[in-house]
Formats: structure tokens, C-alpha cells, sequence
């Protein structure tokens, strides 16, 4: 019989988890999901997470480790952030042109505004202060952040990738710098730790359709109130089509650039797409995220090790997309006139926004209030336009954070191409239990 593929196994159980969290939220047993059927989802979750941070230290260290000399490293990593820069810019764009035209803020009405305020104001309230907090501590503490006080601290939160990621390279580049065979056993023992944490993501993706069927159904018991989603109905869509265009975009630039099909591309990163759909966070999907890139679009280690993780961190084209639209809908909901200037200062916070963005669940907010602060946004409206929006986050959240990691997954195909570095997929043992 043939094998029904990863992406397939994933959709059909992302598809049941809706129904069942549906059919049982209907029949007043919300409260079964979500003690019975929603744990599951969060370990697959912590499985992810679990894994991440030994991942990065790992596949960094060989990859750094294995270039040849540190001419080639800051090759990689200038032509990295070039791009990155480049297809946020993109993104915004695409943002920006489209809440223009469809104006979603034209479409809210006073009522829906109140509804929506009685609703999230509370939430609202608690992320304001917390972008507060960002914004006072000064224009170079994001700089100041990435350099790690204690490493072994930093190796212990999540949140603080990019603090293990300088003192890896770091450690990688000094590895290059003495003597080869000094460095050798180290290397080995990276090398063998990679591998075993690469054996490990495809045991954790063995649980990924049940992992995922839990994570819909805990969501879907949690939504409060679906019909606000309809409120929101032209503000989701534009954030939508701007999403599924940013999606085309990525893979018409991966077949102009690298010859690779679309579906060649799809195929390979969907599992990925679906696990960021799912969890919200592309921190938990990196190690998917790595292990189809190099597995099954070919990507070479040395490349991906370096692209995905800073990628993870710091691009999020998708987020950024959705910070143009938002800002601007509520602007035009709360009859905030724009400026032209206004919309550049826009285009350049959520550049800088996507970048120190947090790459876990609800991010994307807590910058945007800093979006909206930069253009001097009437501080007495900020709760409103952001409990405004609050509503449909979380289903956008999940679109948004599909787009992240598909664009790094595009990004690390254009620089492993760039240095022709890009070869054919692998293919592993275990891979027999998920065609794909
Ligand atoms: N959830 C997003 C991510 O992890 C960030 C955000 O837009 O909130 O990529």
C-alpha cells in the first residue's frame, strides 16, 4: 500500500482537531478538550522546543566549523541579512499597497468597535505595558542583547537564541582559528551530536499529526467568540492575501533563482508550514524547519545551520506584513489620518519591529504598539485600536507565522545557491515512514 506522505498525515489531523474541537465546544465539552486532548499538543510543543536550543548549538558548531576559512563565513552571513532585509521590505510593501486599496478600516462599524473593546481591552492593556518596557530601554539595547552574560543562563531560555547564536559562531570562528587537529575531537563529537539531534526531529515528527490535532482542538475550545471573527472579516482577508501573495512570491523567486519547482518546494517545506500553523511559534518549528531544508530541499548544513536559526530570530516577513496592514486598518477604523511620511516611518519600524520580534505566539502585537508609537499614534486610542485587532490574532498569528518560516527556508535556498551549495535532497532510513 503506499504511504501516505508527512504533509498529508499533518493536514488530516489538523482538519480533525478542528471538527473535534468544533463538534465537542458545540456539545458544551470544551472542558474535556482541554484537559483530556490539549496536553498532547503541548508536548509536542515542549518536544519541539525541548530540542531546539541543543540543535542550534550543534548544527552551528559543525556548520562554522566546517567552512574552510572566515572569509567565506562573513560572505554567507553579509549575503544572509542582505536578503532578509530585502524580502521583509517586500513584504511591508505588499502590506501597505493592499490595506490601501481594499481600506479594511472603512468597513468596521461603531457597534462591531464597541463589541470589540468590551471584549480585549484587559489583554490589550497588559501588552501596551509590555511594549512599554521595550521602548524605554534605548535605541542600542537590541544591540546590547545579543551579547550573552552568562551563556550557560542564556542556553537555558529559549527566548534568548540570538545570545547562544553570537556565542556559537563565535566559538565556531575560534575553532577555524587554532589548530586543526587541536579542534578535530571537538568537531567529532559535534558532528555526532548533530546527527543525533537530527535522528531525534524525526521521531518528534512521527507525533506531529496527533501533536497537531491537539493544538487545533485545545484552540478552537478556547475561541471565545467566533463571531467576532466575522467583524473583522476585511481586515483578516487583506492580512490574508497579503500573506498567500508573499507565499507566491517565495516560490517564483526559488524557481527563477535555483530552477527548483514549486512543487518541489511545497512539497519539501509544507511540514513545516503546518507545524507553523500550528504552534504559532517559529522558534518551537525550527527544528523542522531544518531538518526539511537540509533533508529534502537540499540544502547544504553548512548553510542552513547559519541561515535558519539567525532567520528564526530575526526575519519575519510575514509578521511584518501583518504590522503594515494593522497599523494602517487602525489608523483608518479610528479616523487617524496618514501622512506620507507617516507610511515611510511605517515601512521602516516594521522592518526594525520583524526584527526584534519574539519568535513565539502573540509577538507580533506587542510590536506593532511600537509601530504605531513611532508615527505618534493618539495615545488615548492605542488600547482601542489594538483591542480592536486582538479578536483575530491568533488565527492570523498562525498565517503569519507560516509565512516566517517559509521565507527563511526560501532565504537559505538562495544563499546555499548563491555558493552553490545547494544539491540534491537527502534521504534517510526513517524517512520510509513518511514518504514525502
Ligand atoms: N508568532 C510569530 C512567529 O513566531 C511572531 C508573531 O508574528 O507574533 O514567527
Amino acid at each position: 500500500m503506499k504511504k501516505i506522505a508527512l504533509h498529508w498525515k499533518i493536514l488530516i489531523g489538523m482538519l480533525l482537531g478542528f471538527l473535534v474541537g468544533y463538534a465537542f465546544t458545540a456539545a458544551g465539552y470544551d472542558q474535556f478538550i482541554k484537559d483530556w486532548i490539549g496536553p498532547f499538543g503541548t508536548i509536542f510543543v515542549r518536544l519541539l522546543k525541548m530540542i531546539a536550543i541543543p540543535l542550534i548549538i550543534a548544527s552551528l558548531i559543525k556548520g562554522v566549523s566546517d567552512l574552510e576559512d572566515i572569509a567565506k563565513f562573513s560572505k554567507i552571513g553579509l549575503r544572509t541579512i542582505l536578503i532578509y532585509v530585502f524580502t521583509t521590505l517586500i513584504a511591508i510593501s505588499i502590506g501597505l499597497a493592499l490595506v490601501n486599496i481594499v481600506q479594511p478600516g472603512n468597513h468596521i462599524s461603531d457597534e462591531t468597535l464597541q463589541e470589540l473593546l468590551a471584549e480585549n481591552s484587559g489583554t490589550a492593556g497588559a501588552k501596551i505595558e509590555n511594549a512599554q518596557k521595550t521602548m524605554n530601554s534605548g535605541p542600542l539595547q537590541p544591540l546590547v542583547d545579543i551579547v550573552p552574560d552568562n551563556i550557560f543562563f542564556a542556553m537555558s531560555k529559549n527566548g534568548l537564541m540570538l545570545q547562544v547564536i553570537f556565542f556559537v559562531i563565535l566559538f565556531g570562528v575560534c575553532m577555524i582559528l587554532i589548530e586543526k587537529e587541536k579542534a578535530q575531537p571537538l568537531k567529532n563529537i559535534f558532528d555526532a551530536l548533530n546527527e543525533i539531534i537530527m535522528k531525534m526531529v524525526d521521531l518528534i515528527m512521527l507525533f506531529a499529526p496527533i501533536g497537531v490535532f491537539a493544538l487545533m482542538a485545545k484552540l478552537v475550545a478556547e475561541t471565545s467568540r467566533p463571531d467576532l471573527l466575522v467583524a473583522l472579516l476585511w481586515y483578516g482577508l487583506t492580512v490574508i492575501v497579503g500573506l498567500a501573495l508573499m507565499i507566491l512570491f517565495y516560490i517564483m523567486v526559488v524557481y527563477f533563482f535555483t530552477g527548483k519547482s514549486p512543487s518541489f518546494f511545497l512539497k519539501g517545506i509544507s511540514p513545516a508550514q503546518l507545524v507553523a500553523f500550528s504552534t504559532s511559534s517559529s522558534a518551537a518549528t525550527l527544528p523542522v524547519t531544518m531538518e526539511r531544508v537540509e533533508e529534502h530541499l537540499g540544502v547544504d548544513e553548512e548553510i542552513s545551520s547559519f541561515v535558519l536559526p539567525v532567520g528564526a530570530t530575526i526575519n519575519m516577513d510575514g509578521t511584518s506584513l501583518y504590522q503594515a496592514v494593522a497599523a494602517v486598518f487602525i489608523c483608518q477604523a479610528l479616523g487617524v489620518d496618514l501622512t506620507f511620511g507617516a507610511t515611510i516611518m511605517i515601512l521602516l519600524t516594521a522592518l526594525l519591529a520583524s526584527i526584534g520580534s519574539a519568535a513565539v505566539p502573540g509577538a507580533g502585537v506587542i510590536m506593532l504598539i511600537i509601530v504605531l508609537e513611532s508615527i505618534n499614534f493618539p495615545s488615548e486610542l492605542l488600547g482601542t485600536g489594538i483591542a480592536m485587532i486582538l479578536a483575530v490574532d491568533r488565527p492570523l498569528d498562525m498565517c503569519r507565522t507560516m509565512v516566517n518560516v517559509t521565507g527563511d527556508a526560501t532565504v537559505s535556498m538562495l544563499v546555499a545557491h548563491s555558493t552553490d551549495q545547494l544539491g540534491d535532497p537527502l534521504s534517510r532510513e526513517l524517512d520510509d515512514h513518511y514518504k514525502a
